[in-house]
């Protein structure tokens, strides 16, 4: 028998998290090409606590029930966030879907967590009486799988404030707009004068989570801009070396990599050329 809960408040909904299996529902958009069998939905999008975006000081707190629309139209929203959010799918379900819904979801194809993962996103799993916060790594562990428990819900993200200088972000995709990704890429670095402070990238669509090549990005900061740029070959045969990728029902591994090592060497050979960024 399916009794589906709509509670009004996140105490409520945590009392009903520890007292019964429930599938959240927040958007909906995932869950209903999931096929999900007779099951209790927990619905999330009546508790208006969880709907803020707040300015937290040294971060961004986005509560669970908020959209993309609400997303792309604050101002305390970092411009790379936006730009890996513009192009998913059609307007209408960026009036519910939500950002942690994608999160939540563990889709290798999804596209807002390699960004979360360059702002070092901390992921809020709350439970009855205890909250505990995990890293995207720590949150995402496979398809379809994490680390959240059958008590305890996500209840905000929280985005900690970053100086980068240049970002990028590109999703490769059979259309330009409402298209499921072949490959993203998103990337931040900090200069400062001539010296690459910050550098990390992440791909989306090419492993089971987002791929970062940490010790690559260490051995680039601290480095002079130009010795970067003039290192490139070397850069790119360590990349090219260390991003595994495989063929899959939206393109070929051999297609993924060029287009993967081209985006990396364009990041790379324009920084220190974008505009401010954020
Ligand atoms: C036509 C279409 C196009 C799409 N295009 C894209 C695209 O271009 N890029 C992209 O990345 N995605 C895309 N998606 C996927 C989907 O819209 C996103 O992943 C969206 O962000 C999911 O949010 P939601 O609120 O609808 O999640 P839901 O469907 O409500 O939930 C998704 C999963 O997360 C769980 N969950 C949700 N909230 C919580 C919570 N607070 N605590 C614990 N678990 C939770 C649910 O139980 C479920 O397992 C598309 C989907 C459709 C139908």
């Amino acid at each position: 028998m399916v009794a589906n809960k709509k509670p009004k408040t996140l105490e409520e909904a945590l009392q009903i998290r520890a007292s019964e299996e429930t599938v959240v529902y927040a958007g909906g958009t995932d869950i209903m090409v999931d096929q999900v069998p007779e099951i209790n939905f927990l619905f999330i999008n009546g508790i208006e606590s969880l709907k803020h975006i707040k300015d937290k000081g040294d971060h961004i707190e986005i509560g669970a029930g908020v959209t993309y629309t609400k997303l792309l139209a604050s101002d305390l929203i970092p411009k790379l966030l936006k730009d890996s959010i513009v192009d998913i799918a059609a307007p209408a379900l960026k009036n519910i879907a939500t950002l942690v819904g994608n999160v939540c979801n563990a889709s290798p194809l999804a596209d807002t967590p390699p960004v979360l993962s360059l702002y070092d996103a901390r992921l809020v799993l709350e439970k009855t009486g205890a909250e505990r916060e995990l890293t995207l790594d720590e949150f995402m562990l496979g398809l379809k799988d994490t680390a959240i428990e059958k008590d305890e819900l996500m209840t905000y993200i929280r985005l900690p404030k970053k100086d980068f200088t240049d970002i990028y972000y590109e999703k490769i995709a059979q259309r330009k707009a409402a298209s499921i990704s072949k490959i993203s890429f998103a990337a931040a670095a900090t200069i400062k004068g001539d010296t690459v402070e910050v550098f990390r990238f992440a791909f989306g669509s090419i492993s089971r989570t987002p791929l970062r090549l940490r010790e690559l990005e260490a051995s680039i900061e601290g480095r002079k801009l130009t010795d970067v740029k003039a290192d490139i070959e070397t850069i790119m045969a360590q990349c090219d070396e260390q991003i595994q990728t495989r063929d899959g029902k939206r393109s070929t591994g051999r297609y993924r990599k060029k287009v993967a090592l081209n985006m990396i060497r364009d990041f790379i050979m324009t920084l220190g050329e974008k505009e401010e960024a954020e």
